[in-house]
């Protein structure tokens, strides 16, 4: 759970992840299993675990996380913004954000009003605007200006069984890299390439500076995905939902997945007794797999994400068994994956 409130906490939208990336490398390198961990430039980090043989097996998250960029500040010192990566208008209305200005960070909230004066109607985000209660002079001498990212305020907690925060996607999967780096008990067969990438939630952008860059045999790629396991949908429509384990991605957007690939991944659960669920299968939506599996020639990808109810807004609730369940599925994969593996299904 430290690693989680840890991860979740830290303010990292899309093109913003350094300090989340130097913090990740640190604890890279204070495992034992961790040979050397180095950067590209365009930022993302690899964290490389020796295997039995050459063949290599990338296990990837992305570090980056939806937000809000300054684009207008007013004369009176209100604050316009356009958004980083998938957000819609209705969730943003009333939310504490978290302006990271160069010099200081200043909290704000987006603006409505009272239900006193009459209802303004549906908003888009062009409508909206953050207000810190500072002056245009206040908020300029913070060093926040056009192009000074945003992220929500939202801190961590723990119900019972479930986790509340931000950004578990996909905080989670940074979360599963770490955890296997730190818990790893056998020289994996693979050579494991841990990778956290950047701007995925722009556009898969650092993981395609991953495929350009790196020949691997095959990758597994974490997620925090959606579950829509509650009040007003039917279970077809659910995608994932709570409980049922980490859910392995058949189709979406961006990839059709190796199902050979997806078979050895569950024999390996099955084996470890891990209760695991398909995602229902969607043409909408993507992930890092979506570039990594077009490259050099063909990586095979599998994509196993924790369910998580309201993804891409200020708060998320995590199950922690499926949280726990993936966590442990990222070490025996690593763990149990046999290198002929490769040729076998191919
Ligand atoms: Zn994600």
């Amino acid at each position: 759970m430290k690693n989680l409130k840890k991860l979740s906490e830290f303010a990292a939208p899309s093109g913003f992840e350094r300090k989340l990336g130097e913090y990740l490398s640190e604890e890279f390198k204070r495992t034992k299993s961790v040979k050397s961990v180095y950067r590209d430039r365009i930022g993302n980090i690899y964290a490389e675990i020796p295997g039995k043989s050459k063949r290599k097996m990338i296990v990837a998250a992305h570090m980056d996380e939806i937000g809000l960029m300054v684009n207008y500040i007013s004369d009176k010192g209100f604050i316009k913004f356009i958004t980083i990566g998938g957000i819609v208008a209705d969730i943003l209305p009333n939310t504490l954000v978290r302006i990271l200005g160069e010099k200081k960070e200043i909290l704000g909230v987006i603006g409505v009003n009272p239900p006193h004066a009459a209802s303004s109607g549906k908003k888009e985000i062009k409508d909206l605007f953050i207000d810190t209660g500072l002056t245009k002079e206040k908020i300029e001498k913070a060093g926040i200006g056009l192009g000074t990212p945003i992220v929500f305020e939202t801190s961590f907690s723990n119900n019972d069984n479930v986790y509340i925060g931000k950004a578990f996607d996909d905080r989670i999967g940074c979360a599963v890299l770490l955890h296997i780096a730190q818990e790893i008990k056998k020289v994996p067969d693979y050579t494991i390439l841990l990778v956290a990438s950047v701007q995925e939630e722009v556009g898969t952008r650092g993981a395609q500076v991953v495929s350009l860059s790196n020949e691997a045999d095959c990758a597994v790629i974490f997620e925090g995905t959606f579950a829509m396991d509650y009040p007003g949908n039917s279970p077809d429509d659910w995608t994932s939902y709570f409980g049922g384990g980490p859910a392995f991605t058949l189709m979406d957007g961006t990839m059709v997945s190796d199902r050979g690939f997806i078979k050895e991944i569950e024999n390996i659960a099955q084996n470890r007794k891990i209760k695991y669920q398909y995602k229902q299968p969607r043409n909408a939506g993507g992930t890092d797999a979506g570039k990594l599996h077009l490259s050099k020639n063909g990586m095979p990808c599998a994509v196993i994400a924790a369910p998580c109810r309201y993804i891409h807004s200020s708060y998320s609730l995590l199950n922690k068994h499926d949280y726990e369940s993936m966590k442990k599925l990222g070490v025996v994969i690593c763990e149990d994956m046999k290198s002929e593996i490769i040729e076998k299904i191919f």
